[in-house]
């Protein structure tokens, strides 16, 4: 099937591309059989994974290359740019946004055969890893010795170390430990001309500039990362849990907050709004929780835990927050991945998405009220909900995912507007996120989401049709 937007390289004169490839990879690792260039037509987009449900799919490559050393990454950036044909890097292809696919069609990069843990320093507290490594894997690997990679994301099963670093994710722990730029500590880079080129390999720098922050979240823009070294952490020797209720989202930014800003460092705080507690949190931990409930998680050496938990809940109950059954903050912390599977994550026929918002204390608030005005309010008709909860936070800012729910199979049209208010009135990063079916994943034993029953299919065709 020739899909639309595929350059079609197969044919005419772009054949001399497949035999330098040819030239430049062992065979087994490049092809062009329809039924792999079809594993690379949606990420975990929504909009992807209607389009392919539909039958007409966001983009498609004309080849896949499979390469299993930097040496061979760089033979095939090398040749597209030679031949000038799009190159797009592949992980565990989980990200929510449709960067990885191949609207233009030409190259996927699939680095998942490069999947070797290559060092774990412990004096240094380091793993260095090639870009392939699944996430769930090398957090296991690590685990056996003591450590972690303190980055948690909810797609660990799923994504690749070197997608980690190109989609600058954040994890659950991302309170104590920070995102994963704050992890790397150096990276392997394949420049657009084929270059392989180092980062220096230390955290800090005493002069100059530094080139490898430029490729944290280029999405495979600027090049490929075939490498990453990244700081670990001991596991800690307790991880105790608190749950919270405030009565109004502003007592609860007020009291992490102050908390924060007193030097406090908990590693999970994560807090829901009235909405996101009730439709969110309780159906996961199984207690209808009142208010706008929030999971603190503190962790490390146990007197430092007795200590910040202390002093938080004092800063908590200064602003008016009740204490609840602390042991249901454990079952969260077990449960955390139920959020992303059936019944509680949305899946096709439904429209799903999320927004990242990040704002200083100065406009947090505002710019939560205003999402309320610009997303949950117009669409509240249509059956659209909005579930926000800020979960990311710092002594400046702080981080508020807010995931939309419409059921129902609405046309992502009627999104648009809101999208484009939420992006002149704040300074945030809105996109729209789509959140997969794990299980349904794990049952086809695909890499990828494959929800393309015929009854789908029917239900988006005409969707799809109208193109992205
Ligand atoms: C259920 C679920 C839960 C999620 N939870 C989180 C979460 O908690 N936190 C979070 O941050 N994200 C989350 N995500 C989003 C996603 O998993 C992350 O963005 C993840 O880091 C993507 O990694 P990947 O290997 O799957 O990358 P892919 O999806 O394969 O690629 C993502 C982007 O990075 C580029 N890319 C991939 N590898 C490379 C490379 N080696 N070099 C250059 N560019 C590359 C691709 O071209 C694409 O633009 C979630 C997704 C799902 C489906």
């Amino acid at each position: 099937m020739k899909y639309p937007g595929s350059s079609n390289i197969s044919a005419g004169a772009d054949s001399k591309l497949l035999a330098d490839l040819r030239q430049a990879v062992p065979a087994g690792r490049i092809s062009t059989e329809p039924e792999d260039l079809d594993r690379y037509v949606a990420d975990t987009y929504w909009k992807a994974l209607a389009a392919r449900a539909a039958g007409a799919p966001l983009g498609r490559p004309d080849v896949v290359v499979r390469p299993q050393s930097d040496e061979e990454v760089a033979a095939v950036v090398r040749l597209a740019n030679h031949h000038q044909v799009p190159v797009v890097p592949w992980g565990g292809g989980s990200g929510t946004q449709g960067a990885s696919i191949p609207t233009r069609g030409g190259i996927v990069v699939d680095l998942t055969g490069m999947d070797r843990i290559v060092e774990v320093d412990e004096r240094s507290m380091t793993v260095t890893a090639e870009a392939g490594v699944n996430g769930k894997r090398l957090e296991s690997e690590l685990n056996q010795k003591g450590l972690m990679l303190p980055h948690y994301p909810a797609s660990a099963e799923f994504a690749t170390v070197g997608g980690y670093v190109a989609a600058r994710g954040s994890g659950v722990l991302s309170t104590r430990y920070g995102k994963i730029e704050d992890l790397v500590v150096s990276l392997r880079l394949v420049m657009p001309t084929g270059e392989i080129v180092d980062t220096l390999p230390v955290p800090r720098h005493a002069v100059g500039p530094d080139i490898a922050p430029l490729f944290i979240g280029s999405e495979g823009s600027l090049g490929v990362i075939t490498r990453v070294r990244l700081q670990i952490a001991p596991l800690p020797a307790a991880r105790h849990f608190e749950v919270v209720s405030f009565p109004t989202v502003a007592d609860g930014i007020e009291a992490v907050r102050k908390s924060l800003q007193s030097g406090l460092r908990p590693s999970v705080v994560r807090l829901y709004d009235e909405v996101a507690t009730r439709i969110t949190l309780s159906p996961v931990v199984g207690s209808q929780l009142p208010g706008v409930a929030t999971v603190i998680c503190f962790e490390g050496d146990a007197g430092v835990v007795a200590a910040e938990r202390a002093s938080m809940l004092r800063h908590v109950r200064a602003h008016k927050g009740e204490v609840l059954d602390g042991s249901l903050g454990e079952v969260w912390w077990n449960h955390r991945y139920d959020f992303y599977s059936p019944p509680h994550a949305p899946e096709l026929p439904a429209v799903w998405g999320t927004i990242d918002v990040v704002a200083t204390y100065d406009r947090l608030l505002p710019t939560y009220h205003a999402l309320q005005e610009a997303v949950a309010k117009p669409y509240a008709a249509r059956g659209l909900k909005l579930r926000s909860h800020l979960s990311h936070w710092w002594a400046q800012a702080a981080v508020a995912p807010e995931p939309l729910v419409s059921v129902g199979g609405h046309d992502l049209r009627a999104l648009r507007p809101a999208r484009r208010r939420a992006r002149r009135g704040h300074a945030a990063r809105p996109h729209l996120e789509g959140r997969r079916d794990c299980r349904a994943r794990r049952r086809c034993g695909h890499q990828r989401p494959s929800r393309c029953g015929p009854q789908t299919r029917a239900l988006y065709a005409g969707a799809a049709r109208r193109g992205p």
